[in-house]
C-alpha cells in the first residue's frame, strides 16, 4: 500500500549529486509504501520554455531554419542531462542515454511534425519532458542501486480539462485511475507538473506544479502523510532569498498555508493544500540536506507556531488603474467586462482596490499577456499602468511592518484586511 507521497524538487535533483542524496534521503527514511513525485532538475523547465519560444517564433515566421533552431535549442538539454547520466552510472551509461535519447526523438518527431499555433498547446507537449527526463534518470539509478522501484508515467493516471498551461484536475477520473495504483507493494517514482487531456495529449498543472502532484496522489492513494524536500530546512516567515534572518516556522495550519502560499510564499505550490486538508494528511515540507531536522508540519490545528509575522513578496507585478472615460462611476457592468478581460488572458489578481471614479487591481502577468489586455481596455477607459512593482504582503504585521520594506521603495497602495497587510512599492 502507498502510504506516504515524498516529491523532490528541482533542487534536489540539480546534479548527479542531488540524485545520489535522493537515495540516501530513501535509505534513511525508509523506501517502503512511498510513492515519488520527482521534478524536472535545476533549470530544466526554463531550458525548455526557451526551446518552445524559439521554436515558436520561428515556426510563425515559416524559418526554413526550424530544425537546425530546435536542435540548437535542445543540445544543451540533452548535454546536461547526458553529463549527470554519466556521472551517476560510469561504465553502464550507455543503457540510460539511449532511454534518454528516445524521449529526445519524441521531442524532435513533434516538433518536426506539428501543424499547431496554439502556443500553450506547443508548451504542454515539450516542457514536461523535463520530468519525464529527470524520472527516467533518477529511476534507472535507484534500480542500479539495488532499490527495486515501478517508472509511472502520471499522464495515465492525473486527467485534466484542456487549458494548457494551467489545466484543471478531473478528480473523479483521476481518483478511479489512482485506486489501481494505491495497492502497489513497490517503491513507485513519477512525474510531477503533468497530466493528460481526454485526447492523450499533455497537460501542465502550472509552473511549481510538482507540490501540487504530490496532493493530488496522495488525496487519490489515501496516504498517510505528504514530504516535500526542500533546499531550506522548512517553512520559513520570509523567503532568505530576500530577507536575512528569516525563523523556521515548526507547525502551521492548512487555512495559513493557504494564505501564505495564495500571496506568493513560493516554498508551497498553493493548489497543493486543499486536497490534504480534505482528507486531513499532514504535510511536511523538510531539508534534503538535514533529515535531523524535521522540518515545518502544515496540519489542523495551531495556525502558527511560533507566532511571528511572516513576510511575502512578490515582484514584478504591474499595477492597474481604471477609470470611466464619460466621468461615470465605475459601476458593476465595468467591473464584470474588466474581469471577463483579466480571466480572458489569464492574468493573475493579487490585490483590488475599488473606489467610486477609479479601480485599481495588482496582477500577475503570468503569460506575458498584459499588453494585449490594455489594447482591449484603452478604448473604453482612462487608464494608467505601472509595470515591475513589488507586492509585499505581511500576514500577522505588528508596528515594525514597514521597516521590512526596502529603503528606497515608494508606496503606491496599501490595504489592511484583518490579519494581512499589503502593500504595493514601486522603485
Ligand atoms: P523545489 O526545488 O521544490 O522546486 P522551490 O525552489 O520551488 O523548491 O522552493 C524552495 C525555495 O522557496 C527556497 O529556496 C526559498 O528561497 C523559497 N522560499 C520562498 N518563500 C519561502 C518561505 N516562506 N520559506 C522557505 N522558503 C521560501
Ligand atoms: N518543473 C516544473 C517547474 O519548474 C514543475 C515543478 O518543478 O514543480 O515549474
Ligand atoms: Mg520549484
Amino acid at each position: 500500500m502507498i502510504k506516504r507521497l515524498f516529491k523532490f524538487g528541482g533542487a534536489s535533483v540539480k546534479d548527479a549529486e542531488g540524485v545520489r542524496n535522493v537515495l540516501h534521503v530513501l535509505q534513511h527514511q525508509g523506501a517502503q509504501d512511498v510513492c515519488m513525485v520527482v521534478s524536472a532538475m535545476g533549470k530544466t523547465t526554463n531550458a525548455m520554455e526557451e526551446v518552445v519560444s524559439s521554436y515558436y517564433k520561428a515556426k510563425k515566421s515559416n524559418s526554413e531554419e526550424l530544425i537546425p533552431i530546435v536542435n540548437e535549442s535542445l543540445s544543451p538539454v540533452k548535454f546536461y542531462h547526458e553529463q549527470i547520466i554519466d556521472d551517476l552510472f560510469g561504465s553502464s551509461a550507455e543503457e540510460v542515454k539511449a532511454s534518454v535519447a528516445v524521449l529526445f526523438e519524441e521531442m524532435f518527431g513533434f516538433l518536426a511534425w506539428n501543424k499547431s499555433l496554439n502556443h500553450s498547446f506547443i508548451y504542454d507537449q515539450i516542457v514536461g519532458y523535463g520530468e519525464l527526463l529527470s524520472t527516467t534518470i533518477v529511476s534507472a539509478y535507484l534500480s542500479h542501486q539495488g532499490i527495486a522501484n515501478r517508472f509511472i508515467d502520471i499522464r495515465q493516471y492525473i486527467k485534466t480539462d484542456s487549458s494548457y498551461r494551467d489545466a484543471s484536475v478531473q478528480w473523479e477520473e483521476t481518483n478511479e485511475r489512482l485506486k489501481t495504483l494505491s495497492s502497489s507493494k513497490e517503491l513507485l517514482v513519477t512525474q510531477g507538473f503533468l497530466g493528460s487531456d481526454s485526447n492523450n495529449f499533455t497537460t501542465t498543472l502550472g509552473r511549481e506544479g510538482s507540490d501540487y502532484t504530490a496532493a493530488i496522489l496522495a488525496y487519490g492513494f489515501d496516504a498517510e502523510s505528504v514530504s516535500i524536500w526542500k533546499d531550506v530546512p522548512g517553512v520559513l516567515n520570509a523567503d532568505p532569498r530576500a530577507f536575512k534572518n528569516a525563523i523556521q516556522l515548526h507547525q502551521i495550519s492548512y487555512t495559513e498555508a493557504i494564505e501564505l502560499a495564495f500571496y506568493g510564499a513560493s516554498v508551497i505550490h498553493p493548489k497543493t493544500l486543499q486536497p490534504l486538508q480534505r482528507k486531513g494528511i499532514p504535510l511536511y515540507v523538510r531539508s534534503f540536506l538535514d533529515l535531523e531536522n524535521q522540518g515545518t508540519c502544515v496540519t489542523a490545528g495551531s495556525p502558527l507556531v511560533p507566532e511571528v509575522p511572516c513576510y511575502i513578496v512578490k515582484k514584478n507585478q504591474v499595477l492597474l488603474e481604471l477609470a470611466t472615460q464619460d466621468f461615470s462611476f465605475m459601476a458593476e457592468h465595468h467591473l464584470s467586462s474588466v474581469f471577463e478581460l483579466i480571466s480572458k488572458y489569464r492574468l493573475k489578481v493579487d490585490l483590488i482596490q475599488n473606489s467610486a471614479i477609479s479601480f485599481r487591481v495588482c496582477l500577475d502577468n503570468r503569460f506575458d499577456q498584459f499588453d494585449a489586455l490594455t489594447q482591449e481596455l484603452e478604448d473604453q477607459y482612462a487608464m494608467k499602468f505601472q509595470k515591475g512593482v513589488s507586492l509585499y504582503t505581511i500576514r500577522h504585521f505588528d508596528e515594525k511592518a514597514y521597516e521590512a520594506l526596502p529603503k528606497e521603495s515608494k508606496i503606491v497602495l496599501e490595504q489592511r484586511t484583518g490579519e494581512t497587510l499589503q502593500i504595493v512599492a514601486g522603485e
